[in-house]
């Protein structure tokens, strides 16, 4: 069993913890890797382009830890294998894993491409990419035996089916990865590895980086806060996930999304 909080003094650390981010240069797992970084966790980030990888390890070495970047294609099981064993040979255990490389395909399902390429593109990355990390990384927090924290990046698209662009498959791999959170909860509780998802809404960067005054406006519509989330908040959420404070939370689906879904 780990050990309840009996106050909050440093019930918000990371302190001394390593946590791999997929998807940790740019867009919302940077910004999950900078708070991470800055609640004292030694961040790895896994991604495919290096060059943007070193440059986001710039910007964590400010707060100190040791932070390194590692090439990983998600969606392929082999290169998961690779980064997650050079991962766990560098700093001889991990603590905490977030899930948050994806990809998106905007299209209507029935005029996609004959071999369906969107529709294995975005499920082999947003959600077999998932499963594929999650067991390389579970079966060695299970051999370690000191517990461990996982935090999957999904959407409310796995939850609501957007009016403002048909996304079917990206519907069908985010709802996956939120019940996959849920079994892995199940499964893994037993050994002290708590299974979460933050499923954002509308937040600014990546995907919708240069809002046009259309999607502005829809948001206003849609949203009871009529803003953006922001990356950083992504990341506040995902440090608490992470952190002792959150000791009795598995199997939650934590929406940032401004109330969105409320509509
Ligand atoms: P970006 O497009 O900015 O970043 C995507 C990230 O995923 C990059 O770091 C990219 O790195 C990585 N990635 C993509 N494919 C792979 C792969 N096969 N292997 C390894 N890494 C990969 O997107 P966001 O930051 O906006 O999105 C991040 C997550 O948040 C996604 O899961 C997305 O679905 C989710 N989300 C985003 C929302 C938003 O409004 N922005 C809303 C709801 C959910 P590289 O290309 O170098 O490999």
């Amino acid at each position: 069993m780990i050990q309840p909080i009996t106050s909050l003094k440093n019930a918000f650390s990371l302190s001394g913890q390593n946590a791999i981010v997929t998807g940790g240069n740019r867009g919302i797992g940077l910004s999950i890797a900078d708070a991470m970084a800055q609640a004292g966790a030694n961040v790895a980030v896994f991604c495919r382009d290096m060059d943007k990888g070193k440059e986001a390890l710039e910007i964590l070495k400010t707060y100190g830890g040791k932070h390194e970047c590692f090439a990983c294609d998600v969606a392929d099981l082999r290169s998961v294998r690779k980064a997650v064993a050079e991962v766990y040979s560098y700093y001889g255990g991990i603590d905490i894993l977030v899930n948050n490389a994806g990809v998106a395909a905007v299209g209507a399902f029935l005029d996609m491409d004959e071999d369906l390429g969107d529709w294995y593109r975005v499920i082999n990355t947003d959600l077999n990419g998932v499963a594929h990390v999650t067991y390389e990384v579970g079966k060695r927090m299970r051999e370690a035996g000191k517990g461990g924290c996982m935090i999957n990046i999904t959407s409310v698209s796995g939850v609501v089916v957007h009016r403002d662009g048909p996304r079917s498959s990206y519907n069908a791999a985010k709802a996956g990865a939120n019940h996959f959170t849920h079994a892995m909860a199940v499964e893994l509780g037993k050994y002290n590895i708590r299974v979460n998802a933050i499923a954002p809404g509308y937040i600014r960067t990546g995907f919708t980086a240069n809002p046009t005054p259309e999607f502005e406006a829809f948001v206003k519509a849609h949203q009871p806060l009529d803003r953006l989330g922001e990356g950083i908040e992504v990341g506040a959420m995902a440090v608490f996930l992470a952190s002792p404070a959150a000791g009795h939370l598995t199997g939650t689906i934590q929406l940032i999304d401004g109330g969105f879904t409320l509509s």
